[in-house]
């Protein structure tokens, strides 16, 4: 009955962009410069256009990014900084990693992206920021999240992570806040060929000051102003982001297409995260089922691989059982329903029907219980 087409959960291989990867390869390489150079310069300036916004920064990783915008707004030690619970650890890590203390709150329960209200009640004389997630590619409610920052003269550095492109009300997301952080971990919308990451901004003065604490706390060669370790970018990875920069457009449409094929597929048994804003870029497609764990086990023996995001949130990971006290229920029910689809761009139409199929099959009768 099943096609048992094997279907991954992502394909990494390049293809439209093969070419141009390979031949900004090629240029690093024989350029003979590999750190700081032209290339995370012109990436820079490539990159902050394609986001709208005044400002990039090259950075190591995402982590880095979001932990670099904190530091640089003078947020660390004594200072709460709010994240949500439904999220990657690297989010509050972040927080931690500035020397601020994360307080992690829910989030609702249609979206999975920061409950304002949850925002509100967290806010205490200490808290300095809010770290919104836009989750799968989906923008957080920024419109309500703004208006509190401002009640309450927060600065917002937006986890972008998962959202490059993507719009917030029709605004390019990032381009409102204080900072946003973007992750090219290879998975991402735009993914380099290892780790990488970057600041939007535009604030000039934390230009600088990220600059400076991405190498080394330097004003000039040999010159510490501030202690900071190294977080480059570097420019192998800037030429890989330079190449596939003019892709990502297309890929972002492509994953549009799939996420309303899935939308048409999908039986009713299995619930999509709600598209509150068309911004949407899909970096994820998860959906909401009772028997996510047998219906995951049902498309592993039908070829198709799914993961889970997140199959634990945040409130109860030991890692951040220092910062308890939390209440958090929409992320920990979420937690256990939460399955996600392969969605990418290389993914063929007939690969989703079948993985839809798949899930139709599902206690259907066409499969032993
Ligand atoms: C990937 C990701 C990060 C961390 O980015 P890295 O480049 O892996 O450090 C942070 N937040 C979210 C939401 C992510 O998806």
């Amino acid at each position: 009955m099943s096609a048992r087409a094997r279907v991954p959960f992502v394909d990494l291989h390049p293809g439209d962009d093969a070419a141009a990867v390979a031949r900004a390869i090629t240029r690093v390489v024989a350029s003979g410069w590999y750190v700081l150079g032209p290339e995370v310069e012109q990436f820079e300036a490539e990159f902050a256009a394609a986001c709208h916004a005044p400002f990039a920064i090259g950075v190591a990783s995402g982590t880095d990014a979001i932990a670099l915008a904190l530091r640089a707004l003078d947020i660390g030690p004594g200072d709460e900084v709010i994240v949500p619970a439904m999220t990657a650890a690297y989010t509050a890590f972040a927080v931690i990693a500035a020397g601020a203390r994360p307080v992690i709150v829910d989030v609702e329960a249609a979206t999975l992206t920061i409950d304002p209200d949850a925002c509100a009640d967290a806010i205490t004389a200490r808290t300095r920021a809010i770290v919104p997630v836009h989750l799968y590619g989906q923008p957080a409610d920024m419109t309500r999240i703004r208006q509190l920052a401002q009640r309450h003269a927060l600065a917002i550095v937006e986890d972008c992570c998962q959202a490059h492109l993507a719009t917030a009300d029709g605004r390019p997301v990032g381009t409102d806040a204080d900072a946003a952080a973007f992750s090219f971990y290879p998975t991402k919308n735009l993914g380099a060929l290892g780790d990488g990451g970057a600041v939007i901004t535009s604030r000039a003065p934390l230009v600088d000051r990220i600059r400076r604490l991405r190498n080394g706390g330097q004003t000039a060669r040999y010159q510490h102003l501030e202690a900071a370790g190294h977080s480059r970018l570097d420019e192998l990875q800037a030429a890989v982001l330079r190449a596939r920069l003019p892709f990502v457009a297309g890929w972002t449409a492509r994953r549009r297409e799939l996420a309303a094929l899935y939308r048409r597929e999908l039986p009713p048994s299995v619930q999509p995260i709600e598209e509150r804003d068309p911004g949407h870029v899909y970096h994820l497609f998860p959906v909401r089922v009772a028997e996510r764990d047998a219906l995951q086990s049902h498309l592993a023996a039908a070829g198709v691989e799914t993961l889970i995001h997140y199959p634990v949130p945040l409130t109860e990971q030991p890692a951040f059982a220092a910062y308890e006290p939390f209440h958090c229920p929409a992320a920990a029910e979420a937690s256990r329903t939460l399955l996600s689809l392969p969605l990418y761009p290389r993914l063929a139409d007939a690969n989703a029907a079948a993985v839809a199929h798949e899930v139709g099959a599902f206690r259907k009768g066409s499969q032993p219980a």
